[in-house]
């Protein structure tokens, strides 16, 4: 049990500290269920302002294409091209790594038809499935949700970016730490949990490797088969 007299006395002290030194701070200051609680509060608050969640609970309008107890689908409103849709779990979670083990099958299984749904009725030559964690990597809406965009010959889409140039050290480094933090969270540690749609703006990558060339990372040519 949270003693909320405690919590509000340390969220003060924290927010007394110099902001290089809060985030250290949190680790030492709150027990494992303070910090529950607070994650609760602060999803609670994004649930009520959210608009997906509007969606999936039919109180705001959108043109749904798919409904069910734990997903909803529907069309995007600025959509890329005609046919473009977003997938999200009913639950509000703001990025992937939140989403419960329990919904994931069914949540890959339902992309997989969505995205024949779309290639069909589009008459697509190809799709992208794009799902964007946090503000830096460009997501706008803090509830999980997958891009299903139908492609078309020049079309003018660009899911592109400049390749960074990289040693094999750095690649080693960076492949050791991801196998440590994998096999961490395999083991149960809730290493998922400390993902947030908001903390990526001040997140960067610890070795920032120089850009090299320019590269493109889908190019769709040829017509389905
Ligand atoms: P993100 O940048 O977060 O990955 O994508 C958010 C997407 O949600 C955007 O493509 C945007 O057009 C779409 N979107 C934002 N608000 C609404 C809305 O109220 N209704 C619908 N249908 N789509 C929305
Ligand atoms: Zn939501």
């Amino acid at each position: 049990m949270v003693d909320r007299t405690k919590l509000e006395q340390k969220l003060q002290k924290l927010s007394e500290l110099p902001k290089e030194e809060q985030a250290k701070a949190i680790k030492t200051l709150f027990t494992r269920d303070e910090l529950d609680s607070l994650r609760q509060n602060a999803q609670q608050s994004g649930v009520q302002k959210c608009i997906f969640c509007a969606i999936a609970k039919h109180n705001v309008p959108a043109k749904i294409v798919y409904d069910d107890a734990n997903f909803t689908a529907f069309l995007d409103i600025n959509p890329a091209n005609p046919g473009h849709i977003l997938v999200i779990p009913k639950e509000h979670y703001e990025v992937l790594p939140q989403l419960p083990d329990a919904l994931l099958n069914a949540y890959m299984k339902l992309l997989k038809i969505l995205s024949a749904a779309v290639f069909e009725a589009t008459n697509a030559q190809g799709s992208n499935i794009i799902q964007n964690n946090g503000v830096v990597a460009g997501q706008a809406v803090p509830h999980i949700h997958f891009h299903i965009i139908p492609r078309f010959e020049n079309d003018g889409i660009k899911v592109d970016w400049t390749a960074k140039k990289v040693t094999e050290k750095q690649l080693e480094n960076i492949q050791q730490r991801i196998i440590t933090t994998a096999q961490k969270v395999i083991g149960g540690e809730p290493v998922s949990q400390q993902v947030k749609h908001t903390e990526s703006k001040t997140f960067s990558p610890p070795d920032t490797p120089k850009p090299a060339k320019k590269q493109k990372l889908i190019k769709v040519k040829k017509r389905r088969p």
